[in-house]
């Protein structure tokens, strides 16, 4: 029986819980970032966050302290940056908003522990412009902040000035990239950039920059509060250095969809069944989503094949992929990604090839349009998969959604590529026999009782 555990989440749900009074009360309200500023040099605090084994929230799980000493040692000529991404627009996502609206000051007290790690003096969160309550939130709790002493020239007494700023987007999904949203915040076109230079040495206004996910730098504060390797040795994956407790999201065809904190490694079937109330209609699943639309759908069919001892997923091995604990590394060893763990379930019933269609059409439209391949391949596979849908499709053309899928991988500037021909790889070979039914006509728009709608 999985065990809800609250250290991001107790405030959630509270009379006025985002406000400082019920982070105080509940939370220990700044204490943390009091002890780290006044008690830790720079460097302890990095090699203290390594130790969380804090794998990045936001998608790619690269580990946070990791990634904070990437930072120079010593701040030269131009000063450091804090980017805390909270765009959110990953299809699916949904668990951010949450820490704004209901725990914004765990936030705040984050970018101040990481500007110290990091040697930044200012932070800019950036939110996607239509996530009005959270904005609101976010600049009510710095404001608060700031009134208390906690932000400002001296925070705590300490000569280390900090400052948070909210920053908007205007709601393209490519700014959640992480060079992307640096031009945004410049006020360029958000388009990514190339790498290398790593936002590490020229990151916003061409100055050393670490990036972040909001989630991450959220439980900063309990991190520190109860001693990084313990908060590592809350997970079930500590062994596979994917450390902690994290927000889990469920949604799609789910009885009760939610966000839920739990130590790091539940299961697909723990969260679909004991969380979130089973399928709508008690229906079987067809197949879930792990973490948002970029990453590659799973079947309860498949099974785990691991028969060397040594491997991470050997304890798995015959099981179905939704009894393998949810984490970076064994959900890539399954053949997909944890991405955000929002897990959005779809159900029997629906049509995949309906929502191949709509991830397609997402895609298309938002890709940045810098690189041949995922301009023109987005579009390449959302117009193959209209036409086999509506029934002028040919078995040649099913071989050509592989084909041009292959081609996006690993040939564009970001990773935005493969976020559009994993999924679309995933679900193609997946529901093969369903698209071939479209082309020999024994399935059709008016016949396969179509619960997701395609794009026309
Ligand atoms: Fe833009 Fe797509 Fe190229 Fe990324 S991969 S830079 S979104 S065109």
């Amino acid at each position: 029986m999985l065990k809800r555990t609250d250290y991001l989440t107790r405030t959630y749900g509270k009379p006025e819980g985002w406000k400082l009074a019920a982070y105080e009360r509940d939370l220990g309200g700044y204490q943390v970032a009091r002890r780290v500023l006044t008690t830790m040099t720079r460097e302890q605090t990095v090699d203290e966050a390594k130790k969380a084994n804090l794998r990045g929230r936001g998608g790619a799980g690269f580990p946070m302290g990791v990634k904070w000493s990437f930072m120079p040692k010593t701040v030269g000529a131009k000063p450091h940056y804090l980017v805390v991404n909270a765009d959110e627009g990953e299809p699916g996502t949904h668990k951010d908003r949450t820490l704004m609206e209901r725990n914004p000051h765990a936030c705040v007290e984050g970018c101040i522990i990481a500007c110290y790690g990091i040697g930044a003096h200012v932070a800019y969160i950036y939110v996607r412009d239509e996530l009005h309550l959270s904005k609101a939130r976010l600049e009510g709790a710095i404001q608060e902040a700031r009134a208390q002493g906690y932000l400002g020239k001296t925070p705590f007494g300490k000569d280390f000035a900090v400052e948070v700023y909210v920053h908007s987007g205007a709601g393209a999904y490519i700014c959640g990239e992480e060079t992307a949203m640096l031009n945004s915040i410049e006020g360029r076109r958000g388009e990514p950039r190339m790498k290398p230079p790593f936002p590490a040495v020229a990151g916003v206004f061409g100055c050393p920059t670490t990036v972040n996910n909001l989630e991450s730098i959220a439980a900063a504060p309990t991190a520190f509060g109860m001693g990084c390797e313990a908060f590592s040795k809350l997970s079930s994956l500590h062994h596979l250095n994917d450390g902690g407790v994290r927000l889990y999201g469920v949604n799609g065809h789910v009885k009760k969809p939610c966000v839920v904190e739990l130590a790091v490694g539940p299961t697909l079937n723990e969260l679909i069944f004991e969380i979130a109330g089973g399928v709508q209609g008690d229906r079987k699943v067809l197949c879930a989503i792990p973490g948002g639309s970029s990453t590659p759908v799973l079947r309860p069919e498949e099974t785990v094949s691991a028969p060397d001892p040594k491997s991470p997923l050997h304890p798995y091995d015959g099981k179905s992929v939704f009894d393998v604990p949810l984490g970076v590394d064994t959900m890539r060893g399954v053949g997909t990604m944890l991405g955000t763990c929002c897990v959005t379930v779809i159900a029997e019933g629906t049509d995949p090839v309906a929502c191949l269609h709509n991830l397609m059409h997402f895609y298309r439209h938002e890709s940045c349009g810098q690189c041949t391949p995922c301009r023109e391949g987005s579009a390449w596979l959302e117009r193959v998969v209209g036409k086999i849908i509506e029934g002028h499709g040919s078995m040649a053309d099913v071989d050509s959604l592989h084909d041009v899928a292959n081609g996006i991988m690993g040939n564009t500037i970001c990773a935005f590529g493969e976020g559009t021909a994993m999924p679309a790889l995933a679900l193609i070979q997946k529901f093969r026999k369903e698209l071939e039914a479209y082309v020999r006509g024994e399935r059709s728009l008016a016949t396969s009782k179509l619960t997701v709608e395609p794009w026309r």
